[in-house]
């Protein structure tokens, strides 16, 4: 074992239902994109599947991936899907996102003509990110023409929030009200979706029918402003991943030992330097050395020097108990303490988002199977 994943689908799945319970009679399509944000595509939507009346994914290679593994949940193709494999996606019954007025509908539309039935379809409008969507002037005309065409079945019709985690900003309130400006002919059965996990937690206006959690179903914040805030409520989520791995090998040396490339770190000490089977190869940001840290035999001990392609040092002098085998927790928690995704995320300058979806998927993953 150089490194191991465990997962725990039980925690996801409560998660789902937390949400749920949270944003009722708003529903939950959780969001597996990006290998399930590097926790396992097809695991984690098999655990969830029942729970839930669609899942959305970024590419159409996912929803194929789950259809070939027996899921047959709709599925909501968020990103785009290129005219060659439209009548790929119409044979796998996915749902795609659709924002396009001129030859890619008639891709779209000849599709469901070979498939025989309409292709249900999301229509997106860009209210405020400047990516997918149609322009809110164009939209209602846009919207029309889906609804009135025989070969479309509009499922949905949606959006995207840019600045959802700033709970004093204006601009969540505009693009929701350019929504319904955008979406205001569009009969209400059809399903309207905005929000993604902190817009669903901290502007219970952009509920709307559904809600497209990600990063909050795999027990992780969006934010630490989105933490704060409910964790003050009462609301709590489940982190589902813990990263470990043992120690190879633990060197005793002396004061101004240089450690690891370009001699970036040298001891201050008399040291106990312990090497980790994992680097940036294995998701660990290269940047991590003298700023992360991970629990060695009970002890929060620091990477230092710079981490290497598939190595990286610990300085565990105060857990004189480490030896060669000792277990590492570079995500997770012991008895005692605990690091989240958001700490390792926070030292490296990034987030929790980036720290989980760059596992990589070769990384052997454990299932705690979900409580039926
Ligand atoms: C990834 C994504 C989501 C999920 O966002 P979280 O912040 O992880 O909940 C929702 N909607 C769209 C369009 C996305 O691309």
């Amino acid at each position: 074992m150089i490194a191991e994943l465990r997962i725990d689908l039980g925690a996801i799945a409560r998660n789902v239902d937390a949400l749920s319970e949270l944003v009722a009679p708003a529903r939950v399509v959780p969001v597996v994109k990006s290998n399930a944000y590097g926790h396992g595509l097809v695991e984690v939507a098999r655990a969830i599947a029942g729970r839930v009346s669609r899942l959305a994914v970024y590419e159409l290679d996912e929803a194929l991936a789950l259809r070939e593994a027996g899921i047959t949940t709709p599925i909501h193709v968020l990103g785009p899907i290129r005219a060659a494999s439209l009548d790929d996606a119409h044979t796998a019954g996915v749902e795609l996102t659709l924002w396009d007025g001129g030859s890619y509908l008639d891709d779209v539309a000849s599709a469901a003509h070979h498939g025989g039935s309409p292709f249900h379809v999301h229509a997106k409008i860009d209210t405020g990110v400047a990516r997918l969507g149609m322009r809110v002037a164009d939209a209602p005309a846009r919207l029309r023409r889906y609804a009135e065409h025989p070969s479309l079945e509009l499922a949905g019709v949606f959006s995207h929030l840019a600045a959802a985690e700033e709970m004093d900003s204006t601009f969540t309130r505009e693009q929701l009200d350019a929504f319904a400006t955008a979406t205001r002919n569009v009969s209400p059965d059809v399903e309207r979706h905005i929000a993604a996990t902190a817009a669903a937690m901290l502007w219970p206006e952009t509920r709307l029918d559904s809600i497209r959690a990600g990063i909050g179903i795999y027990g992780l914040w969006p934010s630490p402003e989105t933490e704060l805030t409910m964790r003050d409520r009462g609301f709590a989520l489940q982190p589902a991943l813990e990263w470990r791995t043992k120690l190879v090998l633990v060197h005793d040396v002396p004061a101004h030992t240089p450690v690891g490339y370009g001699c970036a770190y040298h001891t201050k000490r008399p040291s106990r330097i312990g090497v980790l089977p994992i680097g940036y190869a294995e998701g660990l940001p290269r940047n991590a050395g003298d700023r992360g840290h991970v629990l060695v035999a009970g002890q929060r001990c620091r990477i230092v020097g710079r981490v290497c392609m598939n190595m990286s040092f610990v300085d565990c002098t105060e857990a004189p108990d480490a030896l060669p085998g000792s277990p590492v927790i570079l995500i997770g928690r012991d008895a005692y303490t605990a690091i989240g995704a958001d700490e390792l995320a926070a030292a490296t300058g990034t987030i929790a988002y980036e720290i989980v979806t760059r596992l990589p998927a070769h990384v052997p993953r454990n299932y705690l199977v979900a409580a039926p």
